[in-house]
C-alpha cells in the first residue's frame, strides 16, 4: 500500500509525533499522518511516493485556477517585497482598497463593503457579530436568534461552528445552542417518498415561515445559508427555494447571509452566485477559499450599503464593533486575491462554465453502478453518494467507512478524494479540460467498483 510506504517519510514520523490534524479520532488524535503530499502542478498533487494524483477536492474546494500558478507566487513575493504587512487598525493600503472596488463590482445590488477576515470561518463569525452590533445598536437587542438548516457547513469557531448541522460535527462538541434554531436541509435526495420537488420546496418554505412566526421575527436576527450545501453532500434544494426564503426574511426584517465560502470564485462559473444563478440578493454575502485560490488564507464579508447607513443613522454614533483581527486586509492576500481574479476573469470563469455540462454528465454516467445512489451536482462541484440499497436510501446500512475504502482504491489509480462517510465529493481545479475530467470519471469508476 502506497501509505504504507509512505510512513517512511521523516515528514510522516514528525506528524505522527507533533502535528494534530483536522476532524481527528480521539482514539488517534496527535498520532496520525494523512497521505504526505509534496507538490502540486495544475490539477495535479504529487504524493510522498512521487505518486502523480488528481486533486478531485481541488484542496478543500480552493486551488480554483490551480496548483502552482507563477503570476500567483509572484504576486505573493512582490507584494511582501513591497509592503509585507501593516497594522489594519492605524494604517491602510492600496490591493484592500482595489480588491474591495473589484469586489463590489462582482456583488448584487448595494453590497459595496468589505470586512477581510483570514478564512470562512472568520467570515461568518463576523457577519454574525456585525448582525448583533447592528442589532444592539439600532435598540433591539433581543433580534439575535439564528437561522440555520440541517446539512450546513459554515466554519469551526464556536459561533460559526453552533449553526452546522451535520451530527459528525456536533456530537462531541459544544455549541451556542440558546442562539441558534434549525430547520431541515433542503435535500431533494431525502425528502419524503412520493414527495415532489414542488411539494418538497413548499414543505420547506412552510417550516421557514412557521418557524418564524413561532419564534418571533422580533427575536430572529438572520438566516445563514450556503446557496449549495457543500460539506452536506452538494445539496441542491429545489428551484425556487432560495428565493422564496429571500422573501420572507425581507418581509420579516431577517438578514439574509449568504455563505459563498465555497461557491464563490468561480466554483458555479460565476464569482458570486447568490444573483447570477439563484436571483437573491443577500444583505451580506461571506467568502473565502477560492477569492485567493488558497494561495493565501483570506476571507471576507461583503456587507450591504443600507445596513451601514442604518447604523450612521442610529442614536448610538459612537458604539463601537468592537472586532477585527490582526491580519484584517492583509496586503500579500489581497494582493493575491487580485491577481487570482485576473486569471478567473482572463478566461478561467468561462472555461468553468463551458466544461461543467461534460462535467455533470460523465459523472452521472456512474450512477449505473449498484452501490451509487445518486450522482448530483452544478458548475465543478459534485457529489456521488453511496447507498446501501436504493429503495430505502439508507446510508447507515452501509459500511461506514465506505468513503474511505473508495478513497484508497482511487489513490491507487491516481485520484484523490474526499470521503465523506457515504459520499465522494468531487470539486476540480476549474481548469480541468475534457480529458482530465474522462481520466478522473474512469478512475472513479473502477475505485467505486473495486469498493463493491
Ligand atoms: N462556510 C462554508 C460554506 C464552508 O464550506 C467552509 C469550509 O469548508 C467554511 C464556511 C469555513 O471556512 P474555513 O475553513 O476557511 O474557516
Amino acid at each position: 500500500d502506497s501509505r504504507e510506504m509512505a510512513a517512511e517519510n521523516p515528514a510522516v514520523e514528525l506528524a505522527k509525533s507533533h502535528l494534530v490534524q483536522p476532524w481527528p479520532y480521539a482514539g488517534s488524535i496527535g498520532a496520525e499522518a494523512r497521505t504526505l503530499v509534496t507538490s502540486g502542478d495544475g490539477v495535479y498533487l504529487i504524493d510522498g511516493d512521487g505518486k502523480k494524483l488528481i486533486d478531485g477536492p481541488a484542496g478543500m474546494w480552493c486551488i480554483n485556477v490551480g496548483h502552482r500558478r507563477e503570476e500567483l507566487a509572484r504576486v505573493m513575493y512582490e507584494q511582501a517585497m513591497e509592503l509585507s504587512y501593516n497594522t489594519p487598525w492605524y494604517t491602510m493600503n492600496a490591493p484592500s482598497a482595489e480588491l474591495s472596488r473589484r469586489i463590489a463590482e462582482y456583488a448584487p445590488g448595494d453590497l459595496n463593503h468589505v470586512f477581510y477576515t483570514t478564512g470562512g470561518s472568520s467570515a461568518v463569525e463576523t457577519a454574525l457579530r456585525f448582525m448583533q452590533f447592528y442589532n444592539n445598536v439600532r435598540g433591539r437587542p433581543e433580534k439575535k436568534q439564528i437561522l440555520s438548516r440541517g446539512g450546513a457547513y459554515h466554519g469551526s469557531t464556536y459561533l460559526s461552528a453552533s449553526l452546522n448541522g451535520r451530527p459528525r460535527d456536533r456530537d462531541w462538541m459544544d455549541a451556542a445552542d440558546d442562539l441558534v434554531v434549525k430547520l431541515s436541509s433542503p435535500d431533494p435526495f431525502r425528502r419524503p417518498k412520493g414527495m415532489s420537488a414542488e411539494a418538497f420546496c413548499d414543505f420547506l418554505v412552510d417550516e421557514f415561515r412557521d418557524t418564524v412566526k413561532a419564534v418571533g421575527a422580533q427575536n430572529i436576527g438572520c438566516f445563514v445559508g450556503e446557496p449549495i450545501q457543500a460539506s452536506g453532500g452538494v445539496i441542491i434544494a429545489p428551484a425556487g427555494y432560495l428565493k422564496r426564503i429571500r422573501d420572507i426574511c425581507r418581509e420579516n426584517d431577517i438578514l439574509y447571509v449568504s455563505d459563498e465560502v465555497v461557491t464563490g470564485f468561480g466554483r458555479l462559473g460565476h464569482v458570486f452566485a447568490s444573483e447570477e444563478l439563484f436571483d437573491i440578493e443577500p444583505d451580506m454575502i461571506t467568502f473565502a477559499k477560492g477569492v485567493t485560490s488558497g494561495y493565501f488564507p483570506l476571507g471576507g464579508v461583503v456587507i450591504s450599503e443600507r445596513l451601514l447607513k442604518d447604523l450612521n443613522r442610529s442614536n448610538h454614533p459612537d458604539a463601537m464593533f468592537g472586532h477585527g483581527l490582526t491580519y484584517t486586509s492583509h496586503p500579500v492576500g489581497c494582493a493575491v486575491a487580485l491577481k487570482n481574479l485576473d486569471l478567473l476573469e482572463g478566461g478561467i470563469l468561462d472555461h468553468a462554465r463551458a466544461v461543467a455540462p461534460y462535467f455533470q454528465q460523465r459523472l452521472k454516467t456512474l450512477e449505473d453502478l449498484p452501490l451509487v445512489g445518486e450522482v448530483r451536482g452544478a458548475g465543478l462541484m459534485a457529489c456521488v453518494e453511496c447507498v446501501a440499497d436504493r429503495e430505502s436510501k439508507d446510508p447507515l446500512q452501509l459500511d461506514k467507512d465506505v468513503g474511505k475504502r473508495i478513497d484508497q482504491h482511487c489513490h491507487e489509480l491516481g485520484l484523490l478524494v474526499r470521503p465523506l462517510i457515504n459520499m465522494c465529493v468531487m470539486s476540480p481545479p476549474l481548469v480541468i479540460t475534457k480529458d482530465q475530467i474522462d481520466h478522473l470519471v474512469a478512475i472513479l469508476r473502477e475505485g467505486i467498483s473495486r469498493t463493491m
